[in-house]
């Protein structure tokens, strides 16, 4: 759709033009001006469009079509993991029984809840190994401030007040050493080695007796399994210090390996990704912790727990980090999640994790030969392209993910893992058919040859979305945020 047929609301605002229409009022009125303060009195009629329903519909219609989702098309983007998200889930969230309860309901009113809830913690220990598990935080990076304030709050009943220091690959998820930072510790950072797996001489460098924790993801943000996880592990608890896992990337190990067997700590998932709740652009997350025994005091409050066959809020629990969130987390994307692992099963998650990695695996062997691959072991759920041959031809990693949506594709995460020249990162997820990997992946080879034919193609792309190229330095310093009538 070309710009100019973009329905502009404001141009076809007719005055006393209506999209509604309202009984006649049958109870008496009383004048906003003998109840509200004057201060608080509109002086001016607002300036909207009066336009009718059909137009207001279309409006909202054309600007929804200029959004991509997963229900719209392939959305490779690593770290994000945007598989699809089933509609069953929407169905059972949106059952009476679980969208019309209240938080401040009595505990005996939505036992089912609680018990769904319950139900979702224990599965969640299962999967990752972990002793207890809170639904609490509200997606990833609050999860990681939620475990670390509990490493902190453990280390401190422990006397030990001066483990300032989290370790940090340089591969992390920027949330990593953010989480670390607002957590009142000192992120640093562990150098990768040329196989893209943590340093372990510069590991052993960087603990000491100041060493609060290790953060990681495993597989790490490039893909790759750490493989000396048990060695990494010896090194930090020798130090005394503990291991974080960054859960956003279960989808490589799910029902094959457990984070809490492989010597770690704390855990947070996220639920709105390996799970299922449909996330990106802002939707609610979920982000639950799970702890071994020795941290699980420090849990947030009120935990929920079961006796006989009742499930309660524990609210007393002295050493207890404290209330995290509102309420108990945000249910509507647990009761998805629950949904999406009683649909699948045990077994079913196996295969999420068998085809997550298969699927990124086939097209990382058949892009090797057109872009740079830095570590070139078999990924896991995701893979790290380096665009250097293509930036030597003039065509940066920015222009290519350009160009990808011409062909209808969300472009990978580019430049991250920062720790890779002109890096991409794709994550295919399991819920790709193979005819849409052979596509994206003829797609990216058909670039690569503009890159080296018609470079202009590539740089001046997208050449068929609604919005062309924008200007990064103005858009940056000098952002139009909302549409202005009658300005220039
Ligand atoms: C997405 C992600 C996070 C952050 O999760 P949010 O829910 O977006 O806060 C943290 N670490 C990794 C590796 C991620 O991919």
């Amino acid at each position: 759709m070309a710009e100019q047929d973009f329905p502009l609301i404001f141009e076809h605002s007719q005055s006393g033009r209506t999209g509604y229409s309202l009984p006649e009022m049958d109870i008496p009125t009383t004048d906003v001006d003998t109840i509200l303060d004057e201060r608080y009195i509109r002086q001016n009629e607002p300036d909207l469009p009066e336009v009718s329903e059909l137009q207001i519909m279309r409006h909202y219609t054309a600007l929804s079509k200029r959004n991509h989702g997963v229900d719209s098309g392939f959305y490779p983007l690593g770290s994000c993991t945007m598989k699809y998200n089933p509609k069953m889930n929407e169905d059972v969230a949106r059952l009476p029984g679980f969208s019309h309860i209240h938080p401040y309901q009595a505990p005996e009113t939505i036992q089912g809840a609680l018990g769904l809830m319950y139900d979702l913690q224990t599965i969640l220990e299962e999967i990752t190994g972990m002793d207890t598990v809170t639904l609490q935080p509200a997606a990833g990076a609050h999860g990681e401030w939620t475990g670390l304030m509990m490493i902190r709050a453990f280390h401190e009943a422990n006397g030990d007040y001066n483990r300032t220091k989290v370790i940090v690959p340089d591969s992390a998820h920027g949330t990593n050493p953010a989480s670390a930072t607002v957590a009142g510790f000192q992120a640093v950072t562990v150098k990768s080695n040329e196989r893209g797996l943590v340093d372990l001489e510069d590991l052993k460098r960087v603990v000491d007796k100041d060493t609060a924790a290790l953060m990681l993801t495993n597989p790490n943000t490039l893909g790759l399994f750490e493989e000396h996880i048990l060695e990494m592990a010896a090194i930090i608890h020798e130090a005394g210090g503990k291991l974080y896992y960054d859960g956003a990337n279960l989808n490589a190990i799910l029902g094959y390996a457990r984070p809490g067997d492989m010597g770690f700590d704390v855990v947070h998932l996220n639920l709105h990704k390996t799970f299922t709740g449909p996330h990106g652009g802002g939707g609610p997350g979920s982000g639950p912790v799970g702890v071994v025994k020795e941290l699980s005091p420090y849990l947030p409050k009120p935990l929920l727990k079961k006796e006989n066959e009742t499930f309660y809020f524990e609210e007393t629990r002295p050493q207890s980090i404290g209330r995290v969130k509102p309420y108990y987390g945000n249910f509507g994307i647990n009761v998805r999640a629950y949904t999406y692992i009683r649909t699948m099963g045990a077994e079913g998650l196996k295969r999420v994790s068998e085809y997550a990695v298969i699927n990124a695996n086939y097209m990382m062997r058949r892009l090797q030969d057109e872009y740079a691959l830095p570590f070139t072991q078999h990924c896991k759920h995701e893979f790290v392209l380096s665009g250097k041959y293509q930036k030597k031809m003039g065509v940066r990693t920015l222009d290519i993910a350009k160009r990808l949506l011409d062909f209808g594709y969300h472009p990978p995460t580019i430049y991250f893992p920062m720790n890779v020249e002109e890096a991409m990162m794709v994550e295919p997820t399991e819920t790709e058919a193979k005819e849409t990997l052979d596509a994206f992946v003829d797609a990216m080879i058909q670039i690569s040859n503009e890159a080296k034919e018609e470079p202009e193609t590539v740089q001046e792309a997208p050449h068929t979305t609604v919005v062309s190229r924008m200007d990064e330095t103005t858009a940056a310093r000098k952002p139009v945020l909302r549409y202005m009538k009658n300005e220039e």
